[in-house]
């Protein structure tokens, strides 16, 4: 066989994002917030304003010269009152004063300190300090940042937090990465949508529905296909279909060695096939390549290799191809406390569940590790990277994958 064969995760991600980078990128549009959740920044993005626009009050309380209180206690009289959202230029701090103030209020000119009210007693219109007021509770103009200054690069995955970050710098509406269409196409005789009664010999069709919400996650439009059967003509038809109205095609199933494994043959007789199976456990008979142009990642059919690769490879090449920098992988290190079976040539996946014991993250093999247990996906909060030929030994400090 002339295609790469039985290649390294990183050989395999190479590979595929050469092949994306030859293709045209997706384009960019602009959408308001609302619709800005979980999408790709196209562009990086600017500041309109500083942040904070003005010195405000980072408490309630009240705002004096600091220099006015060299000890205390000390009682000042109250001059005014300021609240957020005070529009109007204030009047000035008079010396030996203090100004009543609001979380977020402007501080009034002169004043550079605050204290907080839990720290005074305001008796008639006098307050008396029993604490010192404090600079550090004045959020200076611009200390977050600068007006012009880049708040949020190029292929920022739009996670809550960034998207309020957008309307913080004064941006109605982002530039975002087109969305990709991605079609998933589960194969196989034996699978049938959830619902409808199971003859003997048949399972419930589950790959599609984590594959959905894996591409959706990704700020990207799934088109959910049913199960195609295992027939070449079916198939051919559904992939052709898939390469006219999407930009990648992800199949689950069909990619094996056996005779019925008709991804596998359709790719390498009359596709371009790229590469075929990868030092992945589980999931190491993926392939990649291009159906009539159109990018195919052809994933394994048992339910947690076909969730784990798209992890591990299909989510990279989506990264690659929009210049996404997220949703971001978070690797830690984590300590086995039970052993987990590594393999001699393959980067090992197991499911762990991992917590804080003691001060230290250590990780659990609670669950049997058949490929086709996706209660041992369901119920895990990330997968081991065990190196080919690791030891795998409980008390071993090992990266895990979260999910
Ligand atoms: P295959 O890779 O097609 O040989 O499938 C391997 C195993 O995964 C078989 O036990 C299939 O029944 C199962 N399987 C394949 N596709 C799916 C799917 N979409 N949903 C659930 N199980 C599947
Ligand atoms: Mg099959």
């Amino acid at each position: 066989m002339d295609v790469p064969y039985f290649v390294e995760v990183d050989e395999a991600r190479r590979i595929a994002a050469e092949v994306l980078e030859g293709l045209p990128s997706p384009s960019t549009v602009m959408v308001p917030l609302s619709e800005a959740h979980g999408r790709v920044l196209a562009e990086p993005l600017h500041s309109r304003v500083d942040d904070p626009p003005f010195d405000n009050s980072a408490m309630d309380g009240f705002a004096m010269r600091e220099a006015d209180v060299p000890s205390v206690p000390t009682t000042l009289p109250v001059q005014s009152t300021v609240a957020a959202a005070a529009h109007d230029d204030l009047p000035p701090l008079q010396p030996g004063h203090a100004v009543r103030i609001m979380t977020g209020a402007p501080m009034p000119p002169g004043a550079d300190a605050i204290l907080p009210i839990e720290r005074c007693e305001v008796v008639d219109g006098d307050v008396t300090l029993t604490a010192a007021a404090r600079t550090g509770f004045v959020r200076k103009q611009g200390e977050n940042l600068r007006k012009g200054a880049v708040g949020l690069a190029a292929g920022s995955h739009l996670t809550p937090a960034k998207v309020g970050l957008c309307a913080t710098m004064g941006h109605p509406e982002v530039p975002v990465v087109q969305r990709l269409n991605v079609a998933i196409i589960p194969t196989g005789d034996e699978l049938r949508p959830a619902g409808e009664p199971l003859r003997h010999g048949e399972v419930y069709e589950s790959n599609s529905h984590g594959l959905v919400g894996l591409v959706r996650g990704m700020g990207h439009k799934a088109h959910h296909h049913p199960a195609v059967e295992d027939t070449l003509d079916g198939l051919r038809q559904t992939l052709d279909d898939a390469a006219k109205s999407s930009d990648m095609i992800v199949t689950s199933g069909g990619v094996s060695m056996g005779e019925w494994d008709l991804v596998r043959r359709l790719m390498e007789e009359e596709g371009d096939l790229r590469y075929w199976r990868v030092k992945i456990r589980p999931g190491s008979p993926p392939l990649f390549g291009l159906w009539k142009g159109t990018p195919l990642f052809g994933l394994p059919g048992n339910p947690v290799s076909s969730h784990v690769v798209f992890r591990l490879l299909v989510a990279d090449a989506i990264r690659a191809w929009t210049g996404a920098q997220g949703p971001r992988e978070t690797t830690v290190r984590a300590r086995l406390l039970d052993p987990v079976k590594s393999t001699k040539d393959c980067l090992t996946l197991r499911r762990v569940t991992v917590s804080l014991e003691d001060g230290e993250m250590v990780a659990r093999q609670p669950r049997h590790q058949g490929s086709g247990n996706l209660e041992s996906l369901a119920s895990a909060d990330a997968l081991t990277l065990l190196p080919p030929g690791a030891s795998g030994e409980a008390g071993e400090i090992v990266n895990v994958l979260l999910l």
